[in-house]
C-alpha cells in the first residue's frame, strides 16, 4: 500500500535522510574517482618512457651502423697499408700496377665509406637532440604525476574524512525513523541509494515523474507514510512545498 495512513513520517527527517544520501552518493564518485585519475597521470609517464625506449632504440641500431662502418673502414685501411708494403716488394710491372689499382679502388671505396660515417654521425646527432627532448618531457611528466599524487591524496583524505562524517549523521538521522519502516527503508536505499527518497514537485515524484494523486498529496501534507506508486522512493515535500 502506497499511502499508509497508520505510519506517520516526518517530512523533514525524509529532507534530511535524502539530503545525507545524496552528498554521500556525491562523496563515493569523488573517491572513485581518484584511482582512475592516478591511472591517467601514470599512463602519462608510461607514453613518455614508451618515447625515449623508442628513440633509445633507434640510437642503439644507428650505433650500431656506425660502429660496422667504421670497422669495415679500419679493415680496408689496414689493407691498404698492408697493399702498400707489397708494392715496394713487387716482382713485376704487372704486380705493382694491379697492387695500384687495388689501392686505388679501397682508396675510392673508403671515401665513400668516411662519407656514410659521417652521415650516420649526423643521424646520430639528431636522434640525440629528440632523445634530450623526450627525456626532459618525462622529467616533467614525473614531476607533475608527483605533484598530482599529492593533491588528489590530499583530496582524498578530505573526501573520506566528510563521507566518515556524513555516514555517521546518516546513522543518526535513521535512528529517528519509526522502527516498522525502518526494514523498507533499508532495502529501497542498499538498492537504489539517493534515489529511493524522493521530493514532490508540481505533484510528481521528482525521482521517476510519476504524476501523484490528490490522495497521495494529501496523504504527504499530514506526514503519512508515501511512497511513489511507480518507483517505491520514500516520498515527501519540499520544505517550502
Ligand atoms: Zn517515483
Amino acid at each position: 500500500m502506497a499511502v499508509d495512513t497508520k505510519i506517520q513520517l516526518s517530512a523533514e527527517l525524509l529532507r534530511t535522510l535524502h539530503r545525507l544520501h545524496r552528498q554521500l552518493a556525491d562523496l563515493r564518485t569523488q573517491r572513485d574517482r581518484a584511482p582512475i585519475q592516478i591511472k591517467a597521470s601514470q599512463a602519462r609517464i608510461s607514453a613518455a618512457s614508451a618515447e625515449v625506449d623508442a628513440i633509445k632504440a633507434k640510437k642503439k641500431a644507428a650505433k650500431m651502423v656506425c660502429d660496422q662502418k667504421e670497422l669495415q673502414l679500419k679493415e680496408r685501411e689496414a689493407r691498404i697499408s698492408d697493399l702498400e708494403t707489397k708494392l715496394n716488394t713487387a716482382a713485376s710491372n704487372r704486380e705493382f700496377s694491379t697492387l695500384q689499382e687495388q689501392i686505388a679502388a679501397d682508396k675510392k671505396a673508403n671515401e665513400v665509406q668516411s662519407d656514410e660515417v659521417l652521415e650516420v654521425f649526423e643521424l646520430i646527432d639528431g636522434i640525440n637532440e629528440k632523445l634530450a627532448v623526450a627525456e626532459a618531457t618525462l622529467a616533467n611528466e614525473q614531476e607533475d604525476n608527483n605533484l598530482r599524487i599529492g593533491e588528489i591524496e590530499a583530496r582524498q583524505k578530505v573526501v573520506q574524512e566528510s563521507l566518515d562524517r556524513v555516514e555517521g549523521e546518516l546513522l543518526q538521522a535513521e535512528t529517528e525513523l519509526p522502527s516498522v519502516v525502518k526494514g523498507d527503508y533499508k532495502r529501497i536505499t542498499d538498492a537504489k541509494g539517493e534515489e529511493g527518497l524522493a521530493a514532490v514537485e508540481d505533484e510528481s515524484c521528482t525521482a521517476c515523474n510519476q504524476r501523484l494523486t490528490t490522495q497521495f498529496i494529501e496523504g504527504l501534507r499530514m506526514s503519512n507514510l508515501v511512497r511513489c506508486p511507480n518507483c517505491d522512493a520514500f516520498l515527501y515535500l519540499p520544505a517550502n512545498g
